[in-house]
């Protein structure tokens, strides 16, 4: 059921605790950890801790979530200081899009330059 924990899932492990990450900020609704494979000098992985594959499945079942992970990224981007140069929040959405896990998350990259359009 949509917001549930799924067994199979890798971020509700981390959500858990069984699986380890690096969590830089933490709320009732939401955990960002750091990217294990990190694409710039900041690169922190915000995620509902509720159960939804993907962005718009999150987004159609609870807005004020989403709207919980939004605010999270920009408050990540904040602590990093990533905002005064100007960072991206990604939500790769679909297999085609780069998706490999499919627990909804913000990608918040910042620190150094980002080119667009994106690869
Ligand atoms: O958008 P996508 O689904 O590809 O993003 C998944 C991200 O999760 C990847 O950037 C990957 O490096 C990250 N990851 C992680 N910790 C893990 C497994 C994957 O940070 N244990």
């Amino acid at each position: 059921m949509a917001g549930e924990p799924q067994a199979d899932c890798l971020f509700c492990k981390i959500v858990s605790g069984e699986v380890p990450a690096t969590v830089v900020r933490e709320t009732e609704t939401t955990l960002a950890f750091r990217d294990i494979n990190p694409q710039a000098p900041t690169h922190v992985l915000v995620i509902p801790k509720a159960h939804y594959a993907d962005a718009a499945s999150l987004a159609a079942g609870a807005p004020q979530l989403a709207a919980d992970v939004l605010h999270e990224a920009g408050q990540v981007a904040a602590d990093e200081k990533a905002d005064r140069s100007g960072y991206r929040i990604v939500f790769n959405t679909g297999s085609g899009a780069g998706q490999t896990v499919f627990h909804a998350h913000a990608h918040v990259l910042g620190g150094r330059g980002l080119e667009w359009p994106p690869g």
